[in-house]
């Protein structure tokens, strides 16, 4: 939220949860042809502290988990081809002791947006 808010206040326009874009990205920016997907370290497995296999339905979580992968990959290569650009800000870049503040944020988020490459992850992996 104040991410959002402060790029909304340094001048960059968005649209939130567009339904006509794969996957419904959290943050479309049409003028820089540029996404923003906000991704929780749990549910897409992500390779940080915040993940952990549950120890029960062990089975049962690494089908749900793993299916979640897959369709982000899936959704990540149609929005290439659509020619849309990707970032990923993972959960632990936002909360946790790993977190970024919103000034650090906001200028690299912005500066992805202004001339980072088709993809990319914050933290980078
Ligand atoms: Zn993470």
């Amino acid at each position: 939220m104040l991410v959002r808010r402060s790029l909304h206040q340094a001048g960059f326009r968005y649209r939130l949860h567009a339904a006509d874009l794969p996957g419904k990205p959290d943050l479309v920016f049409p003028k820089y042809k540029a996404v923003i997907f906000i991704q929780g370290c749990f549910w897409h497995q992500h390779q940080c502290a915040m993940f952990h296999w549950p120890k029960s339905r062990t089975e049962w979580w690494r089908r749900k988990i793993s299916a979640n992968r897959v369709h982000d990959e899936a959704v990540q290569d149609k929005l290439r081809e659509l020619g849309w650009r990707v970032l990923l800000v993972w959960e632990c870049a936002l909360k946790g002791k790993a977190r970024y503040n919103t000034e650090q944020l906001l200028e690299l988020i912005s500066a992805w947006l202004r001339g980072g490459n088709s993809f990319s992850e914050l933290p980078p992996s």
